[in-house]
């Protein structure tokens, strides 16, 4: 049953309690206050009867009672009818009717009241709308006779009748008040609670968007207010869990990635030993073999040593990638005038352009940032080597620097052999060569880039590739200036 046909199951039960229990007790105070006049009414007569009768037996001539009420009764009987306005009826103290008011109307049978007031009690006797009163007529010494009054209730009956009606009507009048008062409370009280509900439903959907909205002072106002902050924190609960989540999968991603890429370099770096630890092998036996050839010594010796020097530089940058990757870069900041640091590389790597028959032009802009000298020499020296080996005969590499707002760029621009647009984001990846053979014939490893790109993020800057009109690359470090 719902809450609503409860209450109003209640409220009809209290209302017809209390309205019958008031009735009750209305309809007996009536009836007693009734009785209470009757007896009171019908008392006064019999003492003025009582009077008449007295002064008229002491008064009259001495006989004894029974023959003085046989004698009068029936006079008596007619005068006091005539001034009560109700049937008067005398008996003597046998019992016998002596005199009646209205004497042609039947005979009344209450011989038990009749009796009663023979041993001097009042008694009374009702039949229908009528009643009959009986009282002894007590005289000087003894008993005279019982008078008898006959009278109707009809008046009183009626007015009963009409309170009861009354009493009816008003009761079913405030059940029906009260139902219909009682109900509209309870609608609102059961609106606010379906409200209620309903917040509780969307939460449990996992809808926190939405609260009761229930503008209530009382408890129900203050259960809204505790469910609205529930779904609050239970909102901030289950998105901190998501983000947690989120976190969490993209941490294991990132793990998974780690651990590939781990695999790979080791995959790498063994193969890349392999190759030129090969070639020493082969000349070694060579050199065993032919103890007497001199060009041959020449040659292997030459390449032995070549091969050696490629190992040694490989196994440097291994070293100092993989100690990047794992331990606090050794960083020691400091104000760096790139003009003067870029003029002083170029002068430095002018003979290996000369040498390889390029040009080598700058066209430099004072600029100063806060940096790792060593880093930065380490990066512009390595990008540099790279635009003059990956370079046409006759090319030319120019470095150049530009303010863009609060950063300066760096730009190695060669007339070289290009990457093409598809491989320019694997270049800085480690061991990762565009022309393997290229690369080995320029004692190459794929790692100078890999090394560029840490170094560039330590100093917080960014390394991009673009074209160089129609041949060649631009390399562009872009540093935040000082
Ligand atoms: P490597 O030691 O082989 O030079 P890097 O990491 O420095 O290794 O370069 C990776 C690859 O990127 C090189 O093998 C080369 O193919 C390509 N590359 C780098 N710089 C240039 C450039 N300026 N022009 C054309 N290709 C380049």
């Amino acid at each position: 049953m719902s809450l609503k046909g409860k209450f109003s199951l209640f409220i009809a039960a209290l209302l017809i309690c209390t309205i019958g229990l008031l009735s009750g007790f209305i309809l007996k105070g009536v009836s007693g206050y009734q009785r209470e006049q009757l007896e009171q009414e019908m008392a006064k007569r019999t003492e003025a009867a009582a009077a008449r009768i007295t002064q008229q037996y002491v008064t009259g001539t001495r006989v004894d009672s029974r023959t003085f009420i046989q004698l009068q009764g029936p006079n008596l009987a007619m005068e006091l009818g005539a001034t009560t306005g109700i049937r008067v009826t005398l008996y003597d103290n046998d019992g016998l009717k002596s005199g009646d008011s209205m004497p042609m109307a039947a005979d009344v049978n209450a011989a038990d009241a009749l009796q009663l007031a023979l041993r001097n009690n009042i008694a009374y006797v009702t039949e229908g709308d009528t009643l009959d009163y009986f009282a002894p007529l007590q005289g000087p010494d003894e008993l005279i006779g019982v008078i008898h009054f006959q009278t109707s209730l009809s008046a009183q009956h009626a007015f009963y009748r009409h309170i009861v009606i009354l009493l009816l009507v008003v009761g079913l009048s405030v059940l029906a008040v009260g139902l219909a008062i009682g109900l509209f409370y309870m609608n609102r009280q059961a609106s606010a609670i379906t409200k209620l509900k309903l917040s509780t439903d969307r939460i449990r959907q996992g809808d926190f968007l939405h609260n009761a909205d229930l503008q209530r002072y009382d408890e129900l106002g203050e259960l809204s207010q505790g469910i609205d902050a529930m779904r609050l924190s239970i909102h901030l609960n289950v998105e901190a869990l998501h983000k947690e989540k989120a976190n969490m999968f993209s941490a294991l991603q990132r793990l998974q990635l780690l651990e590939q890429q781990q695999k790979q370099f080791i995959g790498n770096v063994s193969h890349e030993l392999k190759t030129p630890l090969t070639t020493i092998k082969a000349y070694a036996e060579l050199l065993f073999l032919y103890k007497d050839d001199p060009a041959l010594i020449q040659d292997s010796s030459e390449i032995i040593i070549k091969e050696s020097d490629r190992l040694h530089d490989m196994l440097e940058n291994i070293l100092r990638l993989s100690a990047m990757e794992k331990y606090e870069f050794n960083h020691q900041p400091e104000r760096v005038d790139l003009k003067f640091l870029l003029a002083d590389i170029s002068t430095r790597m002018k003979g290996k352009a000369d040498k390889l028959g390029l040009t080598l032009l700058t066209d430099l802009q004072p600029a100063n940032v806060w940096a790792d000298r060593e880093s930065l020499v380490h990066i512009f020296v390595n990008l540099l080597d790279n635009a003059l080996k990956y370079n046409r005969p006759k090319g030319s590499v120019t470095i150049s620097t530009r303010i863009v707002g609060e950063a300066v760029e760096i730009a190695f621009c060669d007339t070289g052999v290009g990457i093409p647009l598809e491989l320019r984001s694997r270049i800085f990846e480690p061991f990762y060569t565009v022309n393997r053979d290229r690369a080995r014939q320029s004692g190459g490893s794929g790692l100078g880039l890999a090394l560029v790109k840490q170094f560039v993020d330590k100093q917080n800057g960014t390394i991009t590739v673009r074209d160089n009109g129609k041949f060649g690359t631009c390399f562009v470090v872009t540093l935040p200036l000082a």
